[in-house]
């Protein structure tokens, strides 16, 4: 009888290896421009074709690889970076499993040339599907180039899990960019197509590279951060709460220079700007921890992604008191001299800090919208003889918190969320004009530039046709710097950067999410939201009714756009039973 137990042949385990390591072409990226680091790189350029799906390329100018040490470089475990156990515990460059390089060449097709600075040439060497193809001498630059091509050309099943090309490269832009912002002092580029996407020159300064990569308008609002608690040290940028994103994608965090993920900060840091930036809003924040490597074990997550302290509630405590700077400008300062406190010059003192006003129980249309005209309603209900218990069968009792309207209906109590009611008839209405292509487009007197970050003006490229037939047109006029010329009309012309970055950040989101959306609904749905009557609004009885009233021609989905519930009813049984009637 053959054996059930069975040690796997050579080339499955692995495959099975590669397949902790290399996911898609971005984590190559990764483990190549990480690599590129370790060696000491200055400069260092990433080249993709077809998102990499074809091909990635990355070299660099660092220290290169002894001739005889090339093969080994491609045995599992293999690195030169630690000796021994304990060695794990005081590692101070970015790899040190030895794993990326077999990885990457048991999934592609992979070539190395790399040359050591004494050495008059170089050496390449071929791989495919993890076999050494060829070893030969080649004049190179001092330095490494690594190249992998057809990615899992190999292993097919995986290759059918790789998205798009615009996805995938998107993937790689986001680790080279968080990679190139933990070292200003190293020269970076990326290329994609033969289109070079970014050029990141070296610079003395962090804050350039922030400049360079998250762009000109969120470095006006960042403000540097310092601050150390024995052996741990935090340095980095926060932004004032004059500004704030839509996601969580501005949060930057560095462990000893790694790039990583920690629920724990991620809290202490959300926690900071809590009723310090709207609910819902996320800051931007660029944080460097530096603690001593044995404070630390890097190795507890496959790609590294992940650290684990030795003293949690330690780091926790130094970012929060990292961010204590945030309640001082609560405290004292007026939204307008953040400016001036960044400049260091005397904030006048005793002014609110926000007034986001949370108006009395009543208050008429245009107050309401912080003067932006009416509340954009579906349906003209000036018809005197118009009856919304009439026509619904529902009595309006009243609002509660200035969030929620309460009915009374047939069979029950009926709660009704404004915010999200309003947002389905306005999604309803925009979608209706969309489809019938009756959404109209005003164009500005002045059009308006607007810079975005990296990964905006990528997200930007890739739906320009979409903000096309939602009435926004926009070019690229410099890099990264975009002119507004129309917008849909159902925008407030003023302020439409504001609108755009939302649309944005939602598009950003729901791609990460992996929820297909398609772009259209993003922004019908985006556009919406900020249209409709927010909570913590007292509304008028007119307003109620209004609303209540147009909510019943609609074929309610009992959602909201983003998916939260609209109402929900108690039923006159229930509250029976409640009270022991029953
Ligand atoms: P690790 O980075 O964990 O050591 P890798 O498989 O990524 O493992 O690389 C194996 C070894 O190859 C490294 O330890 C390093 O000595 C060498 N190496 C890889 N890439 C480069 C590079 N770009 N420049 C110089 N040496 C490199
Ligand atoms: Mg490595």
């Amino acid at each position: 009888m053959p054996k059930k137990i069975q040690i796997l042949p050579e080339h499955i385990s692995q495959t099975i290896a590669a397949g902790e390591v290399v996911e898609r072409p971005a984590s190559i990226v990764k483990e190549l421009v990480e690599n590129a680091m370790d060696a000491g790189a200055s400069e260092i350029t990433v080249e993709l074709i077809s998102g990499g799906l074809q091909l990635i390329r990355v070299f660099d100018n660092g220290e290169g690889i002894d001739p005889e040490e090339v093969p080994v470089a491609l045995q599992r475990y293999a690195t030169s970076k630690i000796r021994k156990a304990e060695d794990l515990y005081a590692i101070d460059t970015l790899g040190f499993r030895g794993e990326a390089l077999p990885s990457i060449a048991a999934v592609s097709q992979m070539t190395i040339k790399t040359r050591v600075p004494h050495s008059l040439s170089g050496v390449r060497m071929l791989c495919e599907g993890g076999e050494i193809k060829s070893f030969s001498e080649v004049g190179c630059p001092v330095g490494t180039e690594v190249e992998a091509k057809n990615i899992f050309f190999n292993i097919p099943v995986k290759r059918k899990f790789l998205k798009s090309i615009q996805t995938e490269l998107r993937y790689s832009l986001n680790h080279f960019l968080r990679l190139s912002l933990s070292r200003p002092s190293i020269s970076f580029k990326f290329i994609h197509d033969g289109r070079i996407l970014c050029e990141h020159p070296k610079t003395e300064s962090p804050i350039v590279r922030i400049e360079a990569i998250l762009g000109r308008e969120i470095y006006h609002h960042l403000q540097p951060v310092g601050f150390e608690d024995g052996e741990i040290r935090i340095t980095g940028f926060a932004s004032l709460p004059s500004f704030s994103k839509g996601n969580a994608d501005g949060i930057y965090l560095y462990v000893n220079r790694r790039f990583i993920r920690d629920r724990m900060i991620y809290k202490a840091v959300l926690g900071a700007y809590r009723h310090i930036i709207p609910a819902g809003k996320f800051p931007v924040v660029i944080l460097f921890l530096t603690l001593p490597p044995s404070a630390i074990d890097v190795n507890v997550h496959p790609t590294k992604a992940e650290v684990k302290f030795k003293e949690p509630e330690r780091v926790f405590r130094t970012v929060q008191g990292a961010f204590s700077f945030l309640h001082g400008l609560t405290s004292s300062l007026t939204a307008e001299s953040y400016e001036d406190q960044r400049e260091g010059r005397v904030p006048p003192k005793g002014a609110p800090l926000f007034s986001r006003s949370i108006p009395s129980s009543s208050v008429d249309f245009s107050s309401m919208r912080e003067g932006r005209g009416p509340l954009p309603m579906v349906r003209d209900m000036r018809d005197p003889e118009w009856n919304v218990e009439r026509q619904t069968g529902l009595r309006i009792l009243g609002q509660v918190q200035g969030t929620y309207i309460i009915c009374e209906g047939e069979k029950g109590l009926i709660l009704i969320d404004q915010h999200a009611a309003h947002e389905r008839l306005l999604f309803e209405k925009y979608k209706k004009e969309y489809e019938t292509g009756s959404i109209s487009s005003e164009r500005l007197l002045i059009p308006i530039a607007m810079e975005l970050s990296t990964e905006e003006s990528f997200i930007l490229m890739s739906h320009l046709e979409a903000f096309q037939s939602m009435g926004f047109e926009m070019d690229p006029i410099g890099e990264r710097v975009y002119a507004i010329r129309s917008t849909p009309s159902l925008i407030d012309q003023r302020d439409p950067q504001e609108r755009v970055r939302e649309i944005l950040d939602e598009l950003s989101f729901m791609k990460r999410e992996g929820r297909g959306a398609e772009a259209i609904h993003t922004i019908l749905v985006t556009l919406a939201c900020h249209a409709a009557v927010r909570g913590n609004f007292g509304l008028r009885r007119e307003e109620m009714e209004e609303l209540v009233g147009t909510l019943s021609p609609f074929n309610l989905s009992i959602t909201c756009p983003h998916g939260r519930p609209i109402f929900f009813v108690i039923p006159l049984e229930e509250l029976a039973k409640k009270f022991k009637r029953k």
